[in-house]
């Protein structure tokens, strides 16, 4: 269902990203799919970093995200069923490969995403086209 071609008005020396399930090698997710957002400093927009004394004044400019955020997509079963809140699991193994909850979720960076579809990088393989 990708849209193909129209890359060539920008083309930068970067090759797209996909990720694929790690166990059966279906792709699950591409470039296009992913849904970003600011990595959480706590500045922006939430009332939590006010809490005093809490964990979220630690935070570091170095903590990665250890999942990506996307879009919803056809694969995702439990999406279609209707569920607010469930697992992502590969529809060609079965793998848990992340959760969703539309009512958002939290990055590991901190950052809040709404709608929610997370899937866990330690499950995909990257891989550049
Ligand atoms: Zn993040
Ligand atoms: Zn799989």
């Amino acid at each position: 269902m990708a849209q193909a071609g129209s890359s060539e008005s920008k083309t930068t020396a970067k090759a797209p990203v996909i990720y694929r399930c790690k166990k059966c090698r279906r792709i699950v997710a591409s470039e296009e799919n992913i849904v970003s957002h600011e990595r959480g400093k706590g500045e922006l927009s939430f009332k939590w970093n006010k809490r005093s004394g809490d964990s979220w004044e630690t935070e570091k400019q170095q903590i990665d995200c250890t999942s990506i955020f996307v879009e919803p997509m056809k694969w995702m079963q439990t999406v279609e069923e209707g569920h607010v809140e469930e697992k992502l699991l590969c529809i060609g193994c079965n793998a848990r490969l992340g959760y969703f909850n539309w009512a958002g979720m939290q990055c590991s960076c901190g950052a809040w995403v709404n709608p929610a579809f997370q899937l866990h990088k330690s499950r995909l393989d990257e891989c550049n086209i």
